[in-house]
């Protein structure tokens, strides 16, 4: 099959793009978050594509993308008020709610749940082509199962040329790491996945919040998780991750010592001066963490290689969009942590 590359300003894309998506066909599409790897939600054969072409375990849920909060309903039943107080402050945005689902919805889209997970993106082409489909686009990330996400075109071509319809190029996604998850179909409402709409910011909304396990540590196999997918590898490149936690000066030293040829080092642009010799990556700016959120999966790509023996890592501290780019640096280390402090 020959992978069309349809950019997103042409005027014909989003007609061309939603036939493809009426047709069964899976089509990468942009958003603000990653680009995903689109299909007819309700259609379980071009769902079950997804998952063929990503590899994707068969119990990891996927995302229904909707036009707006007057579409959760054509989905999700016993909807709480407060999900709609969201839907109205933050979207189009990166917030995914997870609800009831509908007996509408296949239970391969929600991998045998029997909730669903929805968001809206900003992205105005993306909305336009489920709008013109007439369908929720299903899609999870377009990489290939347990590698980083796709920030551009160009990786999505990279993990499925030629073995899906179309990529929809809308440049490199804004905010770089995946949508924020909150779990509304409990008394509480719960974090699941932290992304581009902050803790800080659905607390303002629902005054309430609880963070689940699967956040802010490894969860074992044997875990009972609200979506299955929560306990896989993620967002890993080819070779081990180790996070070097620590003041700039005492980690740097850190590195230092431990640096064997092969190895590399993901840091700050503030910090490339203090790894000369030491094959360093930039990922953005400690000053400003949304260049980190930004850059975090394309620097992650760039390290995924076989010949690499191991990277040293950087991470953000505090809360925000910094929570999020911590929880995939953890994730992409399977929560292998040194703290430079504490070595003498
Ligand atoms: P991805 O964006 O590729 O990470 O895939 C979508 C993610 O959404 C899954 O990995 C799940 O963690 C989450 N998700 C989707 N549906 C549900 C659901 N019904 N309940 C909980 N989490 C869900
Ligand atoms: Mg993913």
């Amino acid at each position: 099959m020959q992978t069309l590359l349809l950019s997103a300003r042409e005027p014909g894309t989003p007609a061309l793009a939603a036939e493809l998506i009426k047709r069964g066909e899976l089509v990468a599409i942009p958003t603000e978050t990653v680009y995903g790897l689109g299909a007819n939600g309700l259609d379980e054969a071009a769902v079950a594509k997804i998952f063929e072409a990503k590899g994707r375990p068969q119990d990891n849920p996927l995302i229904l993308h909707i036009c707006g909060p007057e579409q959760i309903e054509l989905f999700c039943h016993h909807i709480p008020q407060k999900a709609y107080d969201l839907a109205r402050t933050y979207w189009p945005g990166p917030l995914t709610m997870v609800l009831p689902a509908r007996d509408s919805v296949p239970r391969r889209t929600t991998a045998g749940l029997d909730t669903v997970a929805v968001r809206c993106p900003d992205n105005a082409v993306t909305r336009e082509i489920i709008r013109l489909s007439g369908v929720p686009i299903a899609a999870p990330s377009a990489n290939l199962s347990g590698k980083p996400s796709t920030t551009t075109a160009e990786h999505v071509l990279h993990d499925h040329d030629g073995r899906i319809a179309a990529v929809v190029d809308g440049g490199p996604c804004r905010v770089g790491v995946e949508s924020t998850i909150v779990d509304l179909t409990e008394d509480r409402p719960r974090l699941l996945r932290p992304g581009g709409i902050t803790p800080e910011q659905l607390i303002a909304v629902l005054g309430d919040l609880v963070v689940d396990k699967a956040v802010t540590a490894q969860i074992d196999k044997d875990a009972v998780v609200k979506a299955p997918g929560m306990k896989y590898r993620h967002y890993a490149p080819a070779e081990p991750v180790v996070i070097v936690s620590g003041s700039r000066e005492k980690a740097a030293a850190y590195i230092h010592r431990h640096f064997v040829p092969g190895d590399r080092v993901l840091c700050f642009q503030e910090e490339l001066p203090l790894y000369e010799g030491c094959a360093p990556l930039a990922y953005g700016r400690e000053a400003d963490v949304n260049t980190l959120s930004a850059g975090l999966f394309a620097a992650l790509r760039e390290l995924d290689d076989p010949s690499i023996h191991q990277v040293y890592a950087r991470c953000p501290v505090g809360g925000g969009v910094a929570y999020a780019v911590q929880n995939r640096l953890k994730k992409a280390a399977a929560f292998h942590i040194v703290d430079a402090e504490a070595e003498v």
